[in-house]
C-alpha cells in the first residue's frame, strides 16, 4: 500500500516534471504591408525597439513595396530596428490586383508556380537586398489570396538550394491538428485554431482577458507536452483608423498608383495607449513559466525532419508496407513512427526507391533517404478493374516511376501498366505489396505478380478547406463573392506532401 503511493507519487511527480520542461513557443509576427501611411514606418521601427529592448526576436514579413518605400524615403533606422528581427515576406504588392488567389484562381500546379515566382519573386529579392538578408525565413499570403502552388514556389523565389523555407501565416485553407505541419515540403504554420490568439489594441477592457487567454493556451499545450502559439499583428494597427488597402482596393477597385491614398490616421494618444497596452500584454507573455518567444528561422530546427534529414529504418519501411498492404484498406493517410512522420508522397518515393533496388537484384540500404517530392500536377485516372498485375507489368512500371520521380521529382498523376493508366495510390499499393512479399518471403512475387489497390482515397485530402463562400470572398479586397474551387483542387492533390511537424524534445 505504501509502495503503491510512494509509486503513484513519484509518477505524478515525474510528470510534472515532464509537463515543466515541454517547451510552449509563442511565434510573434508582423505583416509589415502598409506603403502608404507614413506613420506606419515610424510604428514599425517603435515596435522592433520595444521588442529588442526585451531581448524578444519577432518575424516581420515585409511586403516588396514596404521595403522599396522604406529605402526611398531614406527610412535606414526603421530598417536598422527591423534588422534585429527575422525577416520573412508578404508578396510583392499585396494588396494591388491580380492578388495572388485572383491570378493563380485558374492556373494548374506548374504554370501556378511558375506565375506566382514571375510575380513575387522581385519583390522578394528586394527586400533581401534591402533588409541585407541572404534569406527569407517565411513568406505567407495577403489576406485569404491562399494557393498551395505558392507553398511549392517558395523553393523558386528564395536562394538555392532551399529556398524560403516557411510558410507563416493564419487561415483556415489547410491545417492539421492546429500545430505546424508539413506541406509540400515547407514548415508551414496556419490554422492554428484554438492555439491563435491576439489582443485587441484599442479596448481597455481586452487587456485581462486576453493576458488570461495566452496563459491558458500554454497550460493546456504544457499539458498536451509542448506546442506552438502563434500572435500576429500588423503595425500599421497602432497608427490607423482604417486598412490601407480597403481605403483603395475595396472589392476588386484598382486605382492606379497616382491615385493611391494614405488611409486616416488615428489621434497620436491612441497610438500610445495601444503600444501601452500591448507592451502589458507582452511582458505577461514572457512572465509565463517556460514560454518562449521562437522566429521563423528557429522553426526548422525546432521541428526536424528526421524522415528527410536521416532518413527511413528498416523497421519503419516495414511497417509502412504493412500498413499499406491491410486488407480492406481504404485510404492512404500519412504515418508517424516515433519522431518520424512520412507523407503518402514520402511512403511512395520510399517503397519505389527499395523495390526498385530490389527489381534490380540489388538489396536497399538504411537508413533509404526521401528527397522531398511535389504531389501530381493533375487528378488521378479512373481506378483500374482489375487489381492483379503480372510481374514483368508490374517491374517495367516500377521502373517508369523511378525514372519519373527522379526526373521531375513529383508523384505521377498517372502510373502506366502497359496501355493503361492506374492511379498513383492504387499503385502505391502494388509497392508495398511487392516490398512485403519480399520480406516475408525473401524473394519478389515473380510467379504471383503483384496487387494494386482499388480507389484508394488520399486521406490527407480532407484536411483541405471545402469551398465557401467566405474562404477567399471573405476578404474585403477580393471581389464580392470571390470563389477559386480549382484552387482548392490543386491543393488536395498536393495533400500527398501532407504531414505533421514533430517537436523536438
Ligand atoms: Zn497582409
Amino acid at each position: 500500500m505504501l509502495v503503491c503511493s510512494l509509486l503513484l507519487a513519484l509518477t505524478s511527480l515525474h510528470s510534472i516534471a515532464a509537463a515543466e520542461k515541454a517547451n510552449v513557443n509563442v511565434i510573434l509576427w508582423f505583416d509589415t504591408e502598409d506603403y502608404l501611411l507614413p506613420a506606419d514606418d515610424d510604428a514599425t521601427k517603435r515596435l522592433a525597439e520595444m521588442l529588442t529592448q526585451r531581448g524578444i526576436r519577432a518575424t516581420f514579413k515585409l511586403v516588396g513595396e514596404k521595403a522599396r518605400v522604406l529605402e526611398r524615403r531614406g527610412r535606414r533606422d526603421v530598417i536598422a530596428a527591423l534588422k534585429k528581427h527575422d525577416i520573412g515576406y508578404h508578396a510583392n504588392f499585396h494588396s494591388v490586383h491580380p492578388a495572388p488567389s485572383e491570378y493563380l484562381a485558374d492556373c494548374g500546379l506548374l504554370d501556378g508556380i511558375a506565375e506566382f515566382a514571375r510575380r513575387e519573386g522581385g519583390g522578394a529579392a528586394d527586400v533581401r537586398r534591402i533588409l541585407g538578408v541572404k534569406t527569407l525565413a517565411c513568406y505567407g499570403q495577403p489576406g485569404s489570396s491562399w494557393a498551395s502552388q505558392t507553398i511549392a514556389a517558395l523553393k523558386e523565389i528564395g536562394v538555392a538550394p532551399h529556398g524560403v523555407p516557411c510558410y507563416v501565416d493564419e487561415g483556415t485553407h489547410i491545417g492539421l491538428n492546429e500545430q505546424p505541419f508539413w506541406y509540400e515540403n515547407a514548415l508551414v504554420v496556419y490554422h492554428m485554431g484554438q492555439n491563435y490568439t491576439r489582443m485587441d489594441l484599442h479596448d481597455p477592457a481586452a487587456v485581462e482577458p486576453a493576458k488570461q487567454k495566452v496563459s491558458a493556451i500554454a497550460d493546456r499545450l504544457r499539458g498536451q507536452g509542448g506546442g506552438l502559439i502563434s500572435i500576429f499583428y500588423h503595425p500599421c494597427e497602432w497608427v490607423h483608423k482604417e486598412f490601407w488597402d480597403g481605403v483603395n482596393f475595396r472589392r476588386g477597385a484598382n486605382p492606379p498608383r497616382e491615385q493611391w491614398k494614405p488611409p486616416p490616421q488615428r489621434p497620436a494618444e491612441e497610438t500610445e495607449a495601444a503600444f501601452k497596452r500591448f507592451a502589458e500584454y507582452i511582458d505577461h507573455i514572457r512572465s509565463i513559466s517556460g514560454v518562449q518567444f521562437v522566429t521563423a528561422s528557429d522553426l526548422p530546427g525546432l521541428y526536424p525532419d528526421a524522415a528527410r534529414s536521416e532518413g527511413a529504418s528498416e523497421a519503419d519501411l516495414n511497417q509502412i508496407a504493412v500498413r499499406l498492404t491491410e486488407s480492406k484498406i481504404s485510404g492512404a493517410d500519412f504515418q508517424v513512427m516515433g519522431d518520424r512522420a512520412y507523407s503518402v508522397a514520402d511512403q511512395f518515393e520510399l517503397l519505389a526507391r527499395a523495390v526498385g533496388e530490389l527489381v534490380e537484384g540489388r538489396k536497399p540500404r538504411f537508413p533509404l533517404q526521401a528527397i522531398g517530392l511535389l504531389g501530381p500536377d493533375g487528378p488521378p485516372p479512373l481506378t483500374a478493374e482489375a487489381t492483379h498485375i503480372d510481374w514483368f507489368a508490374f517491374r517495367d512500371a516500377t521502373r517508369d516511376v523511378i525514372d519519373f520521380v527522379k526526373t521531375r521529382q513529383r508523384i505521377p498523376s498517372r502510373v502506366f501498366i502497359g496501355a493503361d493508366a492506374v492511379p498513383p495510390a492504387d499503385f502505391l499499393v502494388a509497392l508495398a505489396f511487392a516490398y512485403d512479399y519480399y520480406r516475408t518471403n525473401g524473394k519478389l512475387p515473380l510467379e504471383g505478380g503483384a496487387t494494386l489497390g482499388k480507389n484508394l482515397e488520399l486521406l490527407p485530402a480532407r484536411r483541405v478547406a471545402k469551398d465557401t463562400p467566405d474562404l477567399f470572398g471573405g476578404w474585403i479586397i477580393h471581389k464580392e463573392g470571390f470563389r477559386a474551387p480549382k484552387i482548392l483542387e490543386v491543393a488536395r492533390l498536393q495533400a500527398w506532401t501532407l504531414k505533421p511537424a514533430i517537436q523536438k524534445d
